[in-house]
């Protein structure tokens, strides 16, 4: 069980992931978290960085797919900005939205990556349907109030990843680092 929260990859940041090195690894589409992993819930509107960065996904081809627990109406508000596909409800850790977003968009589970920022919902979620996932730092130290509960748990599997299954928590800029 415990070995069912553990990240494929531990990523500083969604931005750092260069289109050459998710070829290498065979990943063609990215599904990605939204709140503290794409965009940070205080800056709805986005940095620089995460504009350059989807350019840059864009140019390579490689869809970046948003797959969030968050109402609809949030998500497309959220994304309509950056035109972006989304699946909204998705019910992390459960896998119905990834689920939906392979099948949306006729996409094998080893073709692609989950990106985002739990252990609880994102990467639980991504080992469940059997693709990788990378885990990423959240782009603001602040929380909902329910992800500060999911933080909490997050600590004590942490904690019991190092202890047994000898889990590392060691952030890298690039998948081949
Ligand atoms: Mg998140």
């Amino acid at each position: 069980m415990l070995n069912q929260f553990k990240p494929t990859w531990m990523i500083e940041s969604i931005y750092t992931l260069m289109p050459d090195e998710l070829k290498a690894n065979g990943i063609k589409a990215i599904l990605t978290d939204l709140d503290n992993t794409l965009i940070a819930w205080n800056n709805p509107s986005g940095t620089q960085e995460l504009r350059q960065w989807l350019n840059e996904m864009k140019a390579n081809q490689i869809p970046v797919i948003v797959v969030s627990n968050n109402n609809h109406k949030r998500v497309e508000k959220a994304v309509q900005r950056f035109d972006l596909p989304f699946v909204a409800r998705a019910l992390k850790p459960f896998k119905t939205g990834i689920q939906k977003a392979l099948k949306e968009y006729q996409l094998q589970p080893d073709e692609v990556v989950m990106v985002g920022d739990q252990m609880l919902t994102d990467v639980l979620a991504a080992n469940r349907m059997n693709i990788r996932s990378i885990l990423v730092k959240p782009l603001t130290q602040t929380d909902a109030w329910n992800t500060r509960i999911n933080r909490l748990m997050e600590r004590k599997i942490q904690a019991q990843l190092m202890k047994k299954k000898n889990f590392k928590i060691q952030w890298r800029n690039h998948l081949d680092d």
